[in-house]
């Protein structure tokens, strides 16, 4: 008797870990969003090993040229 286990949650498809079901088809809610911006931006890329610690408080402040005016 030797049946594959077709019950076997699928891996989360961003990083590959287990499943979680609170977030599925994720494994986190990370993972979710990382998946969710790809669809947004429309660049379906995987960054390799990259993190979001891109994103420093100190990025978001942009200064614009045209806005000099007065
Ligand atoms: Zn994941």
């Amino acid at each position: 008797m030797t049946d594959t286990p077709k019950n076997a949650p699928a891996p989360c498809p961003v990083c590959g870990r287990p499943m979680v079901r609170d977030y599925r088809p994720f494994c986190s809610r990370r993972c979710a969003d990382i998946d969710l911006g790809r669809w947004f931006t429309g660049q379906y890329r995987v960054p390799a090993g990259s993190d979001f610690n891109d994103m420093d408080e100190n990025h978001t402040r942009r200064v614009d040229p045209d806005e000099e005016v007065g």
